[in-house]
């Protein structure tokens, strides 16, 4: 039996990694990794030597097989992404998929878990977050509106990804909605970095300052 480790890392303080998470990427065989040079700086930084293999949303399904295989051969991998959680809107998801389709019951899929933006996030908001929605990063053009309308009825508070480039775009045309534009936000910029900004208001108060930003990772909370 092998074992494949989802491994969650830091979202940006090196700090905010389990003991756990650190034994188990000195102890595999390989970790796959979405950007060797961003794994790199973490391995380095705790001293872990390992051969990484690349893994990214696009790799073809020869990599795939590679990694099938090496599992296959009883080798133990852990899977990181570039930040938090893997699976978690990022390339991971597909490789966990191929593994639970492929392989079933040969190999073992673990998780080791950590950091995440979207719960960081939540977890300072200050809403209700018993419940909540998470809708990952909005469509850029197709099934935008969809998303929209999702977040207008939503009973709960909805979690969004979004780039630096597309978050003002994101909360101008939220604000264009009657059913959403007098909600509260939170937006959760560079959580856990140097400079990490936690904006709260209105979303007509807040675009303005988001507007000014130039840099960053941003995960967007809209009130119910
Ligand atoms: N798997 C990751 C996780 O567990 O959160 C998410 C990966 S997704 C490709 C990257 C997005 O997560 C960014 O565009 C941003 O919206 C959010 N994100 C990641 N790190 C962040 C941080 N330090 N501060 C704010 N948002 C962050």
């Amino acid at each position: 039996m092998s074992f494949l480790y989802i491994v969650a890392t830091p979202i940006g303080n090196l700090e905010d990694i389990s003991f756990r998470a650190l034994r188990i990427l000195k102890e595999v065989d390989f970790i796959l990794a979405e950007d060797t040079r961003k794994t790199l700086k973490l391995l380095n930084f705790y001293n872990i030597r390992k051969p990484l293999v690349s893994y990214f949303q696009h790799s073809k399904l020869a990599k795939v097989e590679y990694i099938l295989n090496l599992l296959n051969q009883g080798k133990n991998l852990a899977l990181v992404s570039d930040a938090g959680t893997p699976g978690i809107n990022d390339p991971g998801g597909k490789l966990i998929e191929e593994v639970v389709k492929n392989f079933g019951d040969k190999a073992q899929i673990v998780p080791i878990p950590g950091p995440n933006a979207a719960i960081a996030a939540l977890s300072i908001s200050g809403f209700n977050t018993d419940r909540f929605l998470f809708l990952g990063y909005p469509p850029h053009k197709k099934g935008r509106k969809k998303v929209f309308d999702e977040i207008s009825k939503s009973r709960y508070p909805v979690v969004i990804y979004e780039s630096v480039h597309r978050i003002t775009k994101t909360l101008n045309e939220l604000s264009g909605f009657e059913n959403i534009k007098d909600r509260k936000v939170v937006v959760a910029r560079e959580l856990t970095k140097k400079f990490e900004t936690i904006y709260r208001g209105g979303i007509s108060e807040i675009a303005p300052q988001i507007e000014k930003e130039k840099l960053g990772e941003f995960v967007l909370i809209i009130n119910k």
